[in-house]
């Protein structure tokens, strides 16, 4: 090869890798749209660094979390398993302080936490807006938890259904619930989905939450409707950690969990809501109307006609236009198309009942 020729292959190869790298610090924006006077915050409560049993350094957490388009992590290392500390002198509070610097610049809402470690039953728990973690290094898991308590730490139970063969609410779960120490459940925890977690979710009142549990770097920087970190939608007064705070005690969340989102009746119908628009028919004729359907949200929905009226089907892929046409009678001035969404999930097996309402006047 000429030196010309190589100067000029060098030259491309510098600018594919300063594209790449530009490409890498991208964000990829989520939407879902703000309900009910709150704004949606996309938030991964539960992750892990190699201050405890997780691959990477806590600033790629922060890294990720900016280009998967998040607002606010926890980084919840372990207290009690520590399988690098031969390497990693174990310091409670040192994958935070590191982190925090990036989520700063990146405007992250970075809230400090730690996971709670026990065989199962009782299992693990994660407790959010702690100052101190130290504390919660007892041998005796209720000590641990009213030292969460005690910082008003807001703890969830993690992955209720881990291990087939513990699986269920014990006697340990009624004490802490009873107690006021757990406040909220996770109904999801990386490609997991727990029904009976979800029931008891409803009954008992707890904050309904679903996170990546991520140990290995996350390699997947482009966020869609299948191929996304399981993450909890907190509806909040404010974007600080605060409101965060507040809304979390107040059970003001929903999952988004592969194509699903997971939540109570309220927050899922407001999602709904605002995220689909109904245009103007824009055609018609005797017998039939087109309108437009947009659904300005990252889930796509998958709704099954219950009434007499529209198709059996009907899909409205992520951030899309749909068109519909569906029949009419002559004289009428509105058609109500009545659906349930199959993947918007108010309580196990339970799909979101909803109406669309089409306008000819
Ligand atoms: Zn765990
Ligand atoms: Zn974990």
């Amino acid at each position: 090869m000429k030196i010309k020729q190589r100067a000029a292959l060098f030259i491309i190869l510098v600018q594919l890798l300063l594209a790449a790298s530009a490409a890498a610090q991208v964000r990829h924006e989520i939407n879902f749209p703000d309900v009910l006077g709150y704004k949606t915050l996309k938030c991964d409560f539960h992750m892990h660094t190699v201050f405890s049993d997780g691959t990477v350094w806590p600033t790629v957490r922060v890294d990720e979390a900016w280009r998967e388009g998040l607002d606010a992590i926890s980084i919840t290392d372990h207290i009690e398993y520590q399988p690098h500390k031969q390497d990693v002198p174990p310091n409670f509070a040192r994958s935070y302080e590191i982190a925090l610097p990036g989520a700063k610049e990146m405007n992250i809402l970075l809230i400090k936490a730690a996971e709670i470690t026990r065989e199962t039953p009782p299992g693990h728990f994660n407790v959010l807006f702690l100052q101190d973690i130290d504390p919660l290094n007892t041998e005796d898991l209720i000590d641990a938890t009213k030292a969460a308590a005690a910082q008003k730490g807001f703890i969830f139970w993690n992955h209720p259904g881990w291990k087939p063969e513990h699986r269920g609410w014990f006697d340990i779960h009624t004490q802490l619930y009873e107690n006021k120490l757990m406040h909220g459940i996770e109904v999801t925890n990386g490609e997991s989905y727990y029904p009976e977690a979800h029931q008891w979710a409803l009954e008992k009142n707890l904050t309904m939450l679903g996170n990546s549990d991520i140990h290995q770097p996350a390699l997947e920087s482009e966020t869609s409707a299948d191929n996304h970190r399981t993450m909890t939608l907190v509806f909040v007064r404010e974007r600080n950690a605060d409101a965060l705070k507040e809304a979390l005690f107040e059970g003001r969340t929903a999952i988004w969990f592969k194509n699903q989102l997971i939540g109570k009746g309220k927050y899922l119908e407001a999602l709904f809501k605002e995220s689909v628009r109904i245009g103007k028919p824009h055609h018609r004729t005797k017998d039939a109307v087109w309108v437009t359907l947009t659904n300005a949200s990252a889930v796509g929905i998958e709704m099954e006609r219950v009434g007499t009226q529209g198709p059996e089907k009907l899909t409205l892929p992520p951030n899309a236009t749909s068109l519909l046409k569906t029949a009419r009678a002559e004289g009428t001035e509105e058609i109500k198309l009545s659906y349930v969404v199959r993947n918007f999930l108010i309580a196990p097996d339970k799909g979101l009942p909803v109406d669309l309402t089409i306008d000819l006047r």
